[in-house]
């Protein structure tokens, strides 16, 4: 068995079953994606647009794709008729773009909304405060389906730090789950978290994620 193909089976008997896998792919080939496949992984996560387009025309049918990048409006076409969920909407402009979209292309996309919740200020996402405005907003889109909230934490070995920005994810969860009723149109299972990667996916699932995003621990280092 590869490398890959063990570390899929062992990440499967390891997560609990109500946990989603985005094994992510990005920088790796297409052959890379098919060992993982073939040991029974069928959601990948991409960051870049075109690397996902070339992926998704030539990788099966049957592969869930998750775009969890940046995303420029100008790139939405390569992205959004092969995704099932954008995890990784981080402007206004943005949201309004794919809603944009939908309405031309008849489709409603799945998306989640990031927060900003490491301390390094790189990082992408929604402020606290940005977050309530782009939740009012996605719930007022009617091709945009607003599932959830994404985040990466802090990279540090620091696991203090870790769970204290995850829990800022958990907490917003939360409070738009309590104050539902500010946001008509969101949906009424809102509240999906994307949170943990490979150095922090275990404290993720002790805190209660419905995805981790696992790139290195199946894949290997990235070379960029
Ligand atoms: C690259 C990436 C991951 C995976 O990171 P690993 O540390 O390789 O597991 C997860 N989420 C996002 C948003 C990423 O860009």
């Amino acid at each position: 068995m590869t490398n890959i193909a063990s570390a899929i089976r062992e990440l499967h008997e390891e997560l609990p079953s109500n946990v989603k896998l985005v094994a992510v792919s990005k920088f790796h080939p297409a052959e890379a994606v098919m060992e993982a496949y073939r040991a029974g992984q069928r959601i990948f996560g991409e960051s870049r647009p075109q690397e996902l387009y070339a992926k998704a025309r030539e990788l099966p049918d049957d592969i869930v794709w998750h775009f969890i990048g940046h995303l420029q409006t100008n790139k939405l076409k390569l992205v959004l008729p092969y995704v099932s969920m954008v995890e990784s909407v981080d402007s206004l402009h943005l949201l309004e773009a794919i809603d944009r979209w939908g309405r031309d292309n008849g489709r409603i996309t799945d998306i989640l909304l990031e927060m900003h919740i490491a301390s390094e200020t790189t990082k992408q996402g929604f402020s606290k405060e940005e977050l309530m405005s782009a939740v009012s907003l996605a719930a007022s889109c009617p091709n945009v389906r607003v599932s959830g909230l994404m985040g990466m934490a802090t990279f540090t070995d620091d696991e203090d730090v870790i769970r204290k920005d995850f829990a800022k994810l958990v907490a917003a969860r939360d409070e738009i789950r309590a104050g539902a009723g500010l946001y008509p149109g969101l949906p009424v299972d809102f509240g999906v978290l994307s949170f943990g990667m490979t150095h922090d996916y275990r404290i993720a699932v002790g805190m209660g994620a419905d995805i981790v995003r696992i790139g290195t621990l199946i894949f290997g280092e990235r070379t960029y």
